[in-house]
């Protein structure tokens, strides 16, 4: 299903194609919209160390291929996709080979948080990044979560910059919020704290009140607009990026490329059920 043409066009909305050629050509048109991206090889939770070697070599193959077309982008990947489940270490070494490339080439790797399951060794294996390749690793920090202040604090006092994000899992009551106003207010509380003590936060919703809170704060508090960043995914909220970029802050869109769209395309879809409404209208019409 992951590989047919009538799935293409299905995802072809959050998903920038199947090859790197894709990923890569979709940051070249964002970067002449001075959007900058983070390439993203979609995978996650592989079944064996050799798939593991394979998404590792991969993105080592993306960061090479952003060098060559000279783009300024980051790449963000699951540590389950680079064997977290099966071997630690192993995944540590995939994931220091290819933060040392990124350092080579003076850009970052973005370690994205999956579900609270894995977050305790997401954040070990970051914090041993920053130790190892200073400067080119990203945190993500889920709002939903209630240990998410404490966890801000430790990284911030890493220096290690943040992407400040809602949360896409499903998790139980007793780790996270489960109402959307209290993961709302949560998330405004701890922008402001990344605000004041983060290193170079990424601001990661397309909530509008929040963008709106956020620009509200960097004005008043006269925040120089080369400390930040805001963060949206490839496909939503058009309107807004274009808003962003306007007014002169910096955007970044995370571009996912790969056959294996299934897990991140159902995320998406249980973002919004309106999106499951303009699936079933365009099937209808093919
Ligand atoms: C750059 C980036 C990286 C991310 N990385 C992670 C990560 O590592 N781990 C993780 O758990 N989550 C990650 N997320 C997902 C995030 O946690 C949320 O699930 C997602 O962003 C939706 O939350 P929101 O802040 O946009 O607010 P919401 O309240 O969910 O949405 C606000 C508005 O945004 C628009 N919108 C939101 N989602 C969609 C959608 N799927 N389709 C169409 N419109 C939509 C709608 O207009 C909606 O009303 C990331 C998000 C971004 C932007």
């Amino acid at each position: 299903m992951e590989n047919s043409a009538a799935s293409r066009k299905m995802t072809s909305r959050f998903v920038a194609g199947r090859t790197l050629a894709d990923g890569v050509n979709v940051l070249k048109n964002l970067s002449k919209d001075k959007i900058l991206g983070t390439l993203d090889y979609l995978g996650e939770n592989v079944k064996n160390l050799d798939e593991a070697a394979q998404s590792r070599d991969s993105y080592l193959a993306a960061l090479h291929q952003i060098r060559a077309e000279k783009i300024s982008a980051t790449v963000s990947l699951k540590l389950t996709q680079f064997g977290l489940d099966l071997s630690e270490s192993a995944c540590r070494d995939n994931v220091a080979a290819l933060v040392s490339c990124a350092q080579q080439m003076d850009t970052r790797v973005e370690i994205d948080m999956e579900s609270s399951a894995y977050t305790d060794r997401t954040l070990a294996v970051v914090r041993e990044m920053q130790s190892a390749f200073p400067g080119h690793v990203r945190a993500v920090i889920q709002a939903y979560l209630f240990r998410s202040e404490a966890d801000i604090k430790v990284l911030s006092a890493l220096a290690i910059p943040v992407r400040l994000c809602k949360g896409a899992y499903r998790e139980p009551a007793e780790v996270a919020f489960p109402g959307k106003a209290d993961v709302d207010e949560n998330y405004l509380r701890l922008m402001r704290l990344l605000f004041s003590e983060g290193n170079y936060p990424a601001i990661a919703s397309h909530d509008e009140s929040i963008v709106q809170a956020a620009l509200r704060h960097i004005q008043e508090q006269k925040l120089d607009a080369t400390r930040f960043e805001f963060q949206m995914l490839y496909g939503i909220r058009r309107d807004l990026q274009r808003q962003i970029v306007a007014k002169g802050y910096r955007l970044r869109l995370y571009v996912p490329y790969g056959d294996a769209w299934y897990p991140y395309f159902m995320r998406r879809l249980a973002e919004r059920p309106a999106n499951l409404l303009f699936l079933a209208k365009n099937a209808l019409r093919a």
